[in-house]
């Protein structure tokens, strides 16, 4: 269901305007482009951050500034608490121009070198023989015009992401990171009555489609599935990480996070 989606839409931050997925970036390019005026000089990126997806796009986006002096780590932490973290799980970033995939020895000698915290050696190796960038690098070090970096969270169930570098500018944005837009709540209907929004999930039932409640059928739900009332109750969340693992929502911009508004 979630796949089809179509309508996907994003708020400006600078001038609350709402535009589609499609013109979002655009748009934010022409503000930034009038900030170098007046910011101090320096460098930072129009960063748009999707979901990684075999086929079609990605529904969800943010779109965030970033200063070239943050660093991978800062960048992590803030996909973290927007969309992903659930339990402390690992996370890399990847150029995907030199991933590649290292032959078990080398990963044994890189995994031993993590142990002996020979850390330096050890993301060398990483870096080299693997494509995994250093978390303490910053920016300015990985992006340009066009870039591409790619994100894992969780190496079990993991989340995909790809971070494009849209635009960069020769000024220091306002922060390390400002959240510039994401996707609004999606319209997600319950799939029993199909006229109130989706409160909640059941996990065990994800894959035959019909698994997404209001509040009213999810009591009803509760009532047929031992599971439901048990552990397999999600709440609906605007992340890819939905209904993934833990994953209950995040600490930023939580007024977007939840359910959407139906507009009568
Ligand atoms: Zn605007
Ligand atoms: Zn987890
Ligand atoms: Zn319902
Ligand atoms: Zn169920």
């Amino acid at each position: 269901m979630i796949e089809k989606y179509t309508k996907i839409e994003g708020k400006c931050f600078f001038c609350n305007e709402t535009f589609s997925k499609t013109g979002i970036n655009r748009h934010l390019q022409s503000h930034l482009m009038q900030k170098v005026q007046e910011n101090a000089a320096g460098l930072s990126y129009l960063i748009k951050v999707e979901q990684e997806v075999q086929k079609g796009s990605s529904i969800y986006f943010l779109s965030l500034w970033v200063d070239g002096k943050t660093t991978l780590e800062r960048i992590d932490s803030f996909l973290r608490d927007i969309w992903l973290e659930c339990c402390g799980h690992l996370s890399s970033f990847t150029d995907p121009k030199k991933r590649r995939h290292a032959s078990l020895l080398t990963m044994l000698e890189a995994e031993e070198l993590l142990e002996q915290n020979k850390i330096k050696e050890y993301e060398k190796i990483m870096e080299n023989e693997v494509g995994e960038i250093p978390m303490s690098r910053k920016a300015s070090k990985v992006f340009n015009k066009g870039s591409k970096l790619e994100y894992q969270y969780d190496f079990g169930s993991t989340t995909s992401l790809v971070l494009t570098a849209i635009d960069e500018y020769p000024m220091r944005a306002d922060q390390p990171i400002v959240l510039l837009s994401r996707n609004e709540p999606l319209e997600l209907l319950c799939d029993t009555c199909k006229k109130e929004p989706a409160t909640q999930l059941c996990i065990v039932h994800e894959w035959e489609g019909n698994y997404m409640f209001c509040d009213k059928c999810a009591k009803k739900h509760a009532k047929r599935c031992e599971d439901f009332e048990n552990y397999a109750a999600m709440p609906v969340v605007n992340s890819p990480r939905m209904g993934v693992c833990g994953y209950d929502g995040g600490h930023i911009d939580t007024e977007r996070d939840g359910i959407f508004v139906k507009k009568h």
